[in-house]
């Protein structure tokens, strides 16, 4: 893919369209209140921004809101920025996954083209973030893969993916590396219970990991 440079956007509308991104990649309904929650900031804050992100054709409304085609491509190349950072600094560097995370949230508006191309070539073109989740503009086919939390007990099954809603989630990236429920990690359920909670066996270790994240974690069996 030609990286997509835009006339220099205010970090706040890369920011936005990547929430948008990502909130649609976990079919999170793309709604101002979940917009809010995920950059952590006021309603009329997100309403106000929403209506600067029309004007610039980035973003359509209409009950919901989406990204235009301009807006994808902006959102693309900052997700693409964020992953490969996040690769960069888990990989390289040697950072937590929770820290990766959010170092890589500041170095996705300051990355240009030039470090872009070299981050990649260094890390031989990565198709995944450190989580499993795909690079934008790499070639990368997912495999299928279900929800951790509906399989039956017994079952054997490989991490594939850490969606970013859970990435989000405060605390559940150090959970999970603690617990070393990291993507290609092989593991099997040893029980579930009616509250959602799915106990895993990962490593000679058992772990309960509950119900949100049950949910979202994507297995390949
Ligand atoms: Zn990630």
């Amino acid at each position: 893919m030609a990286p997509y440079r835009t006339p220099e956007y205010h970090p706040a509308f890369e920011e936005y369209c990547e929430a948008i991104y990502e909130l649609n990649e976990d079919d999170v309904d793309v709604i101002q209140a979940r917009i809010a929650e995920r950059l952590e900031v006021s309603r009329p804050a997100v309403s106000e921004m929403i209506r600067k992100l029309e004007g610039e054709g980035l973003v359509a409304v209409d009950g919901r809101i989406s990204l235009t085609g301009d807006g994808l491509r902006l959102a693309e190349s900052v997700v693409r920025r964020h992953r490969l950072a996040e690769r960069f600094l888990t990989d390289v560097l040697k950072l937590s996954w929770a820290e990766a995370h959010k170092e890589a949230g500041k170095w996705e508006h300051v990355i240009s083209q030039n470090v872009e191309e070299a981050m990649d070539k260094l890390l031989g073109a990565p198709t995944t973030c450190p989580h499993g989740n795909p690079i934008p503009g790499a070639d990368y086919t997912a495999p299928v893969s279900s929800p951790l939390g509906e399989l039956e007990v017994g079952s054997a099954f490989v991490v594939n993916r850490i969606p970013e809603e859970l990435e989000f989630a405060p605390g559940m990236l150090e959970f999970l590396e603690s617990a070393d429920i990291l993507p290609g990690r092989a593991g099997v359920i040893t029980a579930t219970s009616p509250d959602g909670t799915t106990t895993v066996e990962v490593g000679g270790a058992h772990v309960g990991i509950g119900a949100f994240a049950s949910a979202r974690i994507l297995v390949t069996t």
